[in-house]
């Protein structure tokens, strides 16, 4: 099925989740794409709602039953994916779906979807700015900090390959340019 896909990229900590809640708010008609994972929850997420936390065998019987629309590993061996089943219910029933997930992942639906899906970029003001955020949100220890900024540098140089590239240095500024950005592509579909 296609369409009326729109992805938030980004190192982790750049702020798509922040700027994501912010778009539900506003955006009745969008609805979010809950991912598979095999990292474990994070204090105040639930199974189902944030993610759907899978054991390394329940993630692997998805792959081999073709569940996914995308899937990629990371952080020493964790699992992330998009179901195709997630974003297809939400279009069935109309809505623009909205996908959180890392650079390659977003490569991939792009080509998937086509002119069919906006994809953002949501850049931090610097690496020194991201690892602050990272540690400010007090959600990783010294190793997953360092493989997430590992990362984040060769994520940042993807970020010509998508449709918009937004700033997230004051957030304020960063979202209304990112609601502007979605308001003309609901607009043009
Ligand atoms: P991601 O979902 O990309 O991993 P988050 O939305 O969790 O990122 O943001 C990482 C941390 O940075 C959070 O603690 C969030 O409150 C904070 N944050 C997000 N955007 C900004 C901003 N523009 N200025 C300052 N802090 C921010
Ligand atoms: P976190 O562990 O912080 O929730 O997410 C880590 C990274 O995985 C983030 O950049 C997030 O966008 C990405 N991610 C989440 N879900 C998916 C997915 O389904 N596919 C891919 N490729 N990446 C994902």
């Amino acid at each position: 099925m296609k369409g009326k896909v729109i992805i938030l990229v980004a190192p982790s900590g750049a702020g798509k989740t922040t700027l994501a809640k912010r778009l539900f708010k506003d955006f009745d008609d969008l609805k979010f794409s809950v991912s598979a994972t095999t990292r474990p929850p994070r204090e105040g997420e639930e199974n189902g709602i944030h993610y759907h936390f899978l054991s390394d065998e329940e993630f692997q019987a998805r792959i081999d039953e073709n569940d996914f629309l995308e899937w990629e590993e990371f952080y020493g061996g964790k699992r992330y994916g998009t179901l195709q089943s997630e974003v297809d219910k939400s279009l069935k029933l109309g809505y623009f779906v909205l996908l959180d997930i890392e650079v390659k992942g977003a490569v991939n639906i792009n080509e998937i979807y086509g002119d069919e899906c906006l994809s953002i970029f949501v850049q931090p003001p610097s690496l020194e700015v991201l690892k602050q955020r990272l540690i400010a949100r007090g959600t990783e220890n010294e190793e997953t900090l360092a493989l997430r900024l590992e990362r984040a540098k060769e994520e940042l140089t993807y970020a010509d390959r998508f449709d918009r590239v937004i700033i997230n240095d004051d957030l304020e500024t960063a979202y209304s340019q990112i609601k502007q950005a979605v308001l003309e592509f609901m607009n043009s579909n």
